[in-house]
């Protein structure tokens, strides 16, 4: 075996050295308990950080860290409870754990890594900790993440909302979209948390860069937007445009053939959702169909083809053509094959 000089260096702790070392064998794993000293008579205050040698009584505590090869390592070290001139009695401050952590920093930072690309069980078995241990890591590491990352000013942002668990669940998000970056969100998809969100957690600064901002058409997340951002652009997302066109098409399929009549209803029937496609990934048998639909009736074929337009128009980024689509000069997929 090597001196407790070599296991010191090994472990790598500055401001600790290695007293002793335990082995513990189980049938599945083979565990070592590290026992720790600081370097030293002085401990530093949990509060203020300030060193101090007036002890009033210890405890002692263990923390899982990286394995040595094949065995796992636990670290004991018996912790101080210091009278501290400036703050009273605190516990001693630990430099290489988070307060209350079960699991090293260097530990903590792999758990978390890991937790990016497999499942925090997967990451905890790989790491043999126990789940919670795992979870605990992963947050603190990404509490450690949002606080440490650089605060951006960005031009555009979205308030859109996520879908949370079952049902009518919806907590609104504020994302940073040229980044793709989510930055925070809220549990309530109301006005007062819409704008807290864009107050609170948008500095004066930030606020004024925004010239831009993307919203469904939800009317709390309007006034909010409306109301903080006085002089940003509101823009619809594209998809939530669109929805209101396929239901204003869906409403005019249903006016055209369902309230006129025996005969027409069963013209259209089980036609919904090959209506409600857009041309492009209709097959070509079922285009047909459609085409037979369109001789019908005319109003449910100009329906069909304003959709496919707008579906066009938004993705245009070229004024010119934005116009000739306008004017009719650039007739959409579904009006050459039908007229
Ligand atoms: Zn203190």
């Amino acid at each position: 075996m090597g001196s407790r000089r070599d296991y010191t260096w090994i472990l790598g702790l500055p401001g600790f050295r290695v007293t002793t070392i335990e082995g513990e064998d189980s049938e599945t794993q083979s565990r070592l308990r590290v026992h720790l000293e600081r370097r030293g008579r002085r401990y530093p205050c949990s509060g203020c950080g300030r060193r101090t040698t007036r002890v009033r009584s210890t405890k002692e505590r263990t923390w899982d860290d990286l394995p040595w090869a094949a065995h796992s390592v636990t670290l004991v070290y018996q912790q101080r409870r210091v009278s501290c001139r400036r703050c009273g009695i605190r516990t001693e401050r630990i430099e290489f754990a988070d307060a209350k952590a079960r699991v090293t920093r260097r530990l903590r930072q792999q758990i978390g890594v890991d937790c990016q690309s497999m499942l925090t069980s997967h990451a905890a078995v790989r790491h043999r900790v126990s789940w919670g241990k795992a979870r605990r890591a992963e947050k603190a590491f990404l509490a450690e993440w949002d606080r440490t990352r650089p605060k951006r000013q960005p031009r555009h942002i979205k308030l859109d909302e996520i879908q949370r668990g079952k049902g009518q669940r919806f907590w609104p998000v504020l994302s940073d979209v040229v980044h793709g970056d989510v930055m925070e969100l809220r549990q309530d998809r109301t006005e007062v948390a819409a704008t807290e969100l864009l107050t609170d957690e948008l500095t004066g600064r930030q606020r004024a860069a925004i010239t831009a901002a993307c919203t469904d058409m939800h009317r709390p997340y309007l006034n909010a937007v409306g109301a903080v951002l006085t002089h940003a652009e509101v823009v619809f997302d594209k998809f939530h445009v669109l929805q209101h066109a396929s239901a204003a098409r869906d409403d005019v399929r249903r006016q055209e053939f369902f309230r006129a009549g025996a005969v027409m209803r069963e013209h259209g029937r089980g036609k919904r959702w090959l209506l409600l496609r857009r041309w492009k990934t209709v097959r070509e048998s079922k285009r047909v169909e459609l085409q037979t639909l369109f001789a019908a009736n005319r109003r449910l074929f100009k329906a069909y083809v304003l959709r496919e337009q707008l579906d066009r128009l938004v993705d245009l980024q070229n004024p010119t053509r934005c116009a000739q689509l306008r004017a009719g000069m650039d007739p959409c997929p579904a009006m050459a094959a039908t007229a």
